[in-house]
């Protein structure tokens, strides 16, 4: 790739972000479309700085990592519903003098989880009550399903619950609900706990799909444990393969190389 004076510049911002799958998954797209862009990882300072960057080097877009998705919301000049309602913004876009947000997190999530089921009308339980819990609730609620929330802290879950007008329980009501659909939305599982899962594997040989939005390890705890009980399962690096399609598609107007970026990332062949 050969940088000009012309190259757009696209990019991830967080603190930490050295560890993001970001860059390889964009600048996989970039190149197979010989596109002349760039895209890099950019440790930042705050999310008022993040805007202010973006206006003053006239960066084209960028991917919002933690910890910046909620505050960053106060500094543009529109969002979309879904930020909104999410609370939070993970893609964000300059032109014409515009910084615009929205969030591709609940694109992700249901596009990965829609490979194999449909969530409408089914029982779907989610672990967490973080942004990222606020992001799948947004999507199953687009898609109809019957959705309960628990949480270690069940305040946060209540919130949830009265935003989205969905059930809510603590993590000791997993079994209660007896889902269709699983899906944790907590760090819990991530390395370097590999081990842990806040799921008990018994309950899990009712459940039709689990999806775990961890993917470092890919398989976690808990999708092993679901595989053991038969259940199908959607990999938390289909989901960010998911939402960086719909990123790479908001920013350039052209279809993204699925292909390209899922090899980029170590996803190949079936996950697809
Ligand atoms: P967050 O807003 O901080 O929320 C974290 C949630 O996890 C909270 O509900 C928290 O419960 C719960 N939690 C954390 N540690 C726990 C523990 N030890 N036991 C029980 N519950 C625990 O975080 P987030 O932004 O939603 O991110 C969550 C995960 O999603 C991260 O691992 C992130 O990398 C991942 N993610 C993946 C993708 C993808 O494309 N695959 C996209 C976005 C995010 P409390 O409320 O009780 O603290």
């Amino acid at each position: 790739m050969l940088v000009s004076g012309k190259t757009r510049i696209y990019g991830i911002v967080g603190n930490p972000v050295w560890h993001s799958l970001s860059p390889y998954m964009h600048n996989a797209a970039f190149r197979e479309y010989e596109m002349d862009c760039i895209y890099v990882a950019f440790p930042a300072r705050s999310a008022r700085c993040v805007v202010d960057s973006v206006r003053c080097f006239g960066v084209c877009g960028l991917s919002i990592t933690a910890p910046f998705k909620e505050e960053i919301l106060e500094y543009l000049d529109s969002a979309d519903e879904s930020c909104e309602m999410i609370g939070a913004v993970n893609t964000i876009k300059y032109e014409r003098g515009e910084v615009e947000g929205i969030n591709t997190d609940w694109i992700g999530a249901a596009n990965a989880l829609g490979k194999k089921i449909n969530p409408g009308e089914k029982r779907c339980l989610v672990v967490g009550a973080g942004g990222t819990a606020r992001a799948v609730v947004y999507g199953l609620k687009r898609k109809g399903a019957e959705i309960m929330v628990v949480n270690r802290t069940v305040e946060k879950a209540e919130s949830l619950g009265r935003d989205f007008d969905v059930s809510y329980g603590s993590l000791n009501e997993i079994a209660k609900f007896n889902p269709e659909i699983l899906i944790n939305t907590t760090p819990v599982g991530m390395e370097p706990r590999c081990g842990e899962s806040l799921v008990p594997g018994e309950i899990l040989s009712s459940v039709s799909v689990v999806m775990d939005v961890v993917y470092k390890p890919r398989r976690t705890r808990l999708l092993e444990d679901a595989l053991r009980a038969g259940c199908r399962i959607v990999e938390g690096l289909e989901m960010l393969l998911e939402q960086g399609v719909a990123q790479f598609e908001w920013w350039t107007g052209r279809k993204a190389p699925r292909k390209s970026m899922a090899e980029s990332i170590g996803l190949a062949g079936d996950e697809q």
